[in-house]
């Protein structure tokens, strides 16, 4: 870890540390899911009736690692640019009742109505994305982070570039290294712990 934030020579943001103090502002959590929350595909078929039947493939990893942030006290958000049951179920299952999905993926008047209903400054919010569609919110969020499958335009953007890929851990990594930045890591993993480690 360089522990160096900022652009790199290649105009990227560096992997190194989050930067801690833009870190310690965050009480809203915006993720993407298509390409963020997944690795961006999707599997498409039809019932016997010739519904349309989508599924998605999570994280597991990643949700531990939202359920820490809700933990901590920072919000979770869901933010999708496409309509799917599969999304609903996920966020159901992490306890995300901020799920919000947009045709059309107008993310930007969602996110507002988010942070101004939180009575938040942007600078509290990180959004995670990968993909055009997530550039008005990440040009405005204090902590814009793409993961490693996003786009030029999305790394150019970031303040912070997941090493893992969306699907692949980049949620998981992100929550671990937000807390880490705020210095809540270890006492959060201890907590957890804690909790599990009584005998029945
Ligand atoms: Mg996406």
């Amino acid at each position: 870890m360089s522990g160096i934030s900022g652009r790199g020579a290649e105009g990227d943001a560096h992997r190194g540390d989050l930067p801690a103090e833009a870190a310690r502002k965050v009480s809203l959590v915006v993720l993407d899911v298509d390409g963020v929350l997944t690795d961006a595909g999707v599997y498409l078929g039809a019932d016997g009736e010739g519904r349309t039947v989508e599924f998605k493939r999570f994280d597991i990893q990643d949700g531990l690692g939202i359920r820490l942030l809700q933990e901590a006290g920072i919000q979770v958000a869901i933010v999708s640019g496409r309509v799917s049951p599969a999304t609903e179920v996920r966020a159901r299952e992490l306890g995300i009742e901020a799920c919000h999905q947009e045709p059309g993926a107008r993310k930007l008047p969602v996110v507002d109505r988010l942070r101004r209903g939180a009575g938040l400054e942007w600078d509290a919010v990180a959004m995670v994305g990968d993909d055009l569609p997530d550039l008005p919110v990440m040009e405005l969020a204090g902590l814009p982070v793409a993961v490693e499958n996003a786009v030029p335009e999305v790394r150019a953007q970031a303040r912070w570039v997941t090493g893992a890929p969306g699907g692949r851990g980049a949620v998981r990594e992100f929550c671990r290294a937000l807390l880490q930045a705020r210095g809540e890591w270890d006492a959060r993993v201890e907590a957890y712990l804690e909790a599990r480690r009584g005998m029945p």
